[in-house]
């Protein structure tokens, strides 16, 4: 019988490229039709049920009872003609991912008759059972009931036969148990905080949108192959596997064109994206083979989240009709390019302009600055906190690996921002100015190029790059659920804009001038967090030295990096703005670390079984077959086998090292694995995984990749990587 691995490439020879049909040709024939948007409310709902869900959108207005009854009967009346049996609360639990509970519109009446109801209260609010989810021993203290409750700024959308409702999810005593909640009152404080920003230099803001584009890179591998690797199947990448001789050196796929198969799927997809209104533009080979990345056009923060964690449920299941599982993990394959997932964020108003965007005159560019400034400083502060919000078991083999951004936090601003801030530095004193100084300084603010979209430097090494309308926040990865640093950063950018209007203010209740009270605080920010600026190569060892000098944090350790959310600064933070209470946090974080244990334990036992179970068998079947021929040669040559079997008896020897190895590494981390799980303490546990544990893996691997070398090919189990990488 061929080994699995051998079916599994003859299942891939065998694939062809699925032939899809889109709905229409002309996108715009179909864009949205699975979303109850704008549109489709003013069609089917009356009058002041619209207008009473736009408030909500557009203001936060609570949504009344009775009319929620009315607007449940507009959705169920679109939902029905379009097929709809069922409805669900979509929601994001801590766990990562999205989860759902169906419920039939189906309703037996007395007289056996059958309806179909939505009911206003079934729209506003539902009742998961809460104590499957994680919720960091909330659920131990309080009750394990949940709710959640309607989203009304997403609107909702169909999957198959089912009516999907955004929702927040939340505990019965009202701790947030999900990454919606905390997202909404992170974007509701720095709209309110950058509004009263905007009062400066325009009296017309009125509200401060969050933006966000985010790039989601992925694999692609040939599902055959994948079902041949448990490691994939179980953890999301591969715990073995010796480097293919050809992987991304020549630089060969990046940009590529993309292969037929392939194609389809993207076609497919597109196509199902579009039906829900998530307006994916741009799609590219990435730099490793069989990786691919998607883009959006940029959203409103809380949408896009949603698209975004969308989206990774919608490619998983159209990746499965074209024969292929699709990769999210940060680094699947060793030594190769992982996924990142940037977030492309901005801030603007009502009045539609760009914040980080440059303007057209000295008045909107000084805006311009403030903001810039201001998230600088942001990021110079809250470094730890922002690099917590995007470590992950998984994100810490791409974070500080060659190709990423490292663990040191740090921002790109390209030359012209920089000289501009420079020259704020040199330019502005804490004396007043005199008129001359003034207008020098207000001509150079005017002359900073109203696009530099197209040409600011770019540098690709940034971890937080500003790129000419925006920054780009690189270091998150590809599984993590945007949501979480998205919080962080518009929750710390909202603290740091409260506390800058209280210092222009206090100047200018001293009787300082507006401009000349906005360049003076501007110049401590830019003085104060000069060390998180840095222009040049961020992979480069120089770096590491330099920022280290300069002060900056660099910290791999995942539960130690997670504890940055649990320090002072950041608890002020969060409280201050009532991102998170006291119990939220903790349980929150809690179920972090717990969250970090178990994705290494469920790695660790996986490696020691395939060690155990696939590989050392194989090993010693082939060293039992070359111990045989040592023997047959000495039978029949006498005491020439010595010299006619000397390497394969070095082969033999080992063999039998790299079996022992392994064994005894597996043996190792049993061990220490009990040991480690006797801790009650979630930190100290997953501390321990850290230090203790997670290295066997790599020791453990490292002796498997030697054997794949050694064994005969005919009799390796596991796909190797060149079938892997080279299956689409
Ligand atoms: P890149 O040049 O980095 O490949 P693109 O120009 O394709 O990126 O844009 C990447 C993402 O950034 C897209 O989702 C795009 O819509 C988004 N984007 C562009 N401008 C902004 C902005 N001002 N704020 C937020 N996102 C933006
Ligand atoms: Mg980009």
């Amino acid at each position: 019988m061929a080994v699995i691995r051998f079916k599994a490439l003859e299942q891939v020879f065998d694939r062809k490229p699925l032939h899809v049909t889109p709905p229409s040709d002309k996108t715009s024939d179909y864009y949205a039709i699975n979303v109850f948007d704008r549109a489709k409310m003013q069609k089917y709902l009356a009058r002041d049920a619209y207008n009473h869900v736009v408030d909500a959108m557009e203001k936060g207005t609570p949504i009344d009872r009775r009319k929620a009854d009315s607007v449940a009967a507009g959705m169920k009346a679109w939902a029905t003609e379009r097929g709809v049996t069922h409805y669900t609360h979509w929601f994001q639990p801590l766990t990562g991912g999205t989860a759902e509970k169906h419920d039939a519109f189906m309703h037996p009446t007395s007289n056996g008759v059958v309806v179909e109801t939505f009911s206003g209260s079934a729209l506003a609010q539902q009742e998961p059972d809460a104590s499957s989810f994680p919720s960091g021993g909330i659920r131990n203290t309080f009750e394990a009931r949940g709710y959640t409750a309607w989203d009304p700024t997403s609107p909702a959308f169909i999957i198959d036969n089912t009516l999907s409702i955004p929702t927040i999810f939340i505990s019965y005593t009202g701790e947030a148990l999900d990454h919606k909640a905390p997202l909404l009152k992170a974007l509701n404080a720095v709209d309110k905080a950058a509004t009263e920003v905007c009062q400066f230099f325009d009296k017309n803001v009125t509200r401060v949108n969050a933006n966000l584009g985010w790039e989601q890179e992925y694999f692609l591998i040939d599902e055959a192959l994948y079902y041949a690797r448990p490691d994939l199947v179980l953890t999301g990448r591969t715990l073995m596997g010796h480097a293919s001789p050809k992987d991304q050196q020549l630089d060969d796929h990046y940009f590529g064109s993309i292969p037929e198969r392939v194609m389809a799927f993207m076609h497919d997809l597109e196509a199902e994206a579009y039906k829900l209104g998530i307006p994916v533009k741009t799609r590219h080979n990435e730099v490793a083979p069989n990786q691919y990345e998607l883009a959006p056009v940029f959203e409103e923060c809380n949408l896009a989240v949603d698209h975004n964690v969308l989206l990774m449920d919608l490619m998983t299941k159209v990746s499965r009709h074209h024969g292929f599982r699709v990769l999210f993990h940060e680094k699947p394959f060793k030594g190769i390019n992982g996924s990142g997932k940037h977030n492309n964020w901005s801030l603007s108003t009502d009045t539609g302009v760009i914040l980080h965007s440059p303007g057209k005159n000295p008045k909107s560019n000084l805006q311009f600055l403030t903001f810039v400034v201001n998230t600088v400083k942001t990021v110079f502060d809250h470094q730890d906190l922002l690099r917590a919000s995007i470590t992950s078991a998984s994100n810490a083999h791409r974070l500080g690996a060659n190709e990423a951004p490292p663990a040191i936090l740090s921002c790109f601003l390209g030359s012209e921002v920089s000289a501009m801030l420079n020259q704020l530095e040199e330019q502005v004193t804490n004396k007043k100015m005199t008129p001359d100084e003034k207008t020098a300084l207000k001509l150079n603010i005017g002359k900073i190029p109203e696009i530099l979209l197209d040409n600011t430097d770019r540098n690709r090494t940034s971890p937080f790059a500003f790129t000419g309308n925006r920054f780009e926040f690189r270091a998150v990865g590809g599984t993590c659920n945007p949501a979480i640093p998205m919080t962080i950063l518009n929750a710390a950018l909202a603290k740091q804009l409260i506390e800058f209007k209280s210092e222009v203010d206090a100047l200018i209740e001293k009787d300082v001038k507006k401009d000349e009270a906005i360049f003076q605080v501007l110049r401590e920010y830019i003085i104060a967090s000069k060390a998180i600026r840095f222009e040049g190569d961020n992979y480069s060892d120089d770096w590491v030295k330099e920022a280290a000098k300069r002060g900056l944090t660099n910290i791999t350790d995942v539960p130690e990096a997670l504890s940055a959310y649990l320090s002072d600064k950041s608890k002020k933070l969060f409280f201050d703005l009532g991102i998170f209470s006291e119990v939220e946090l903790e349980g929150r974080v809690e179920v972090m670390f717990e969250q970090y244990t178990l994705k290494i334990q469920i790695e660790a036992r996986v490696l020691g079984d395939l060690a155990m179970n696939h590989v050392v068998p194989t090993a010693v079947k082939y060293q039992n077959r070359l111990m045989e021929n040592v023997l047959g040669l000495k039978e029949i040559c006498g005491e020439e086998y010595k010299t006619l079997a000397g390497n394969r008896i070095e082969l033999i020897k080992e063999i039998s090292g790299h079996v022992t190895a392994i064994k005894n590494g597996v043996n190792e981390m049993v061990e220490a694995r009990k040991m480690a799980n006797r801790i009650d303490d979630e930190k100290e546990k997953s501390k321990a995984y850290s230090k203790i544990i997670a290295p066997f893996l790599d020791k453990i691997r490292y002796h498997i990749d030697k054997l794949e070398l050694i064994v005969d090919h005919e009799i390796w189990p596991l796909p190797k990587y060149r079938e892997l990488l080279f299956s689409s």
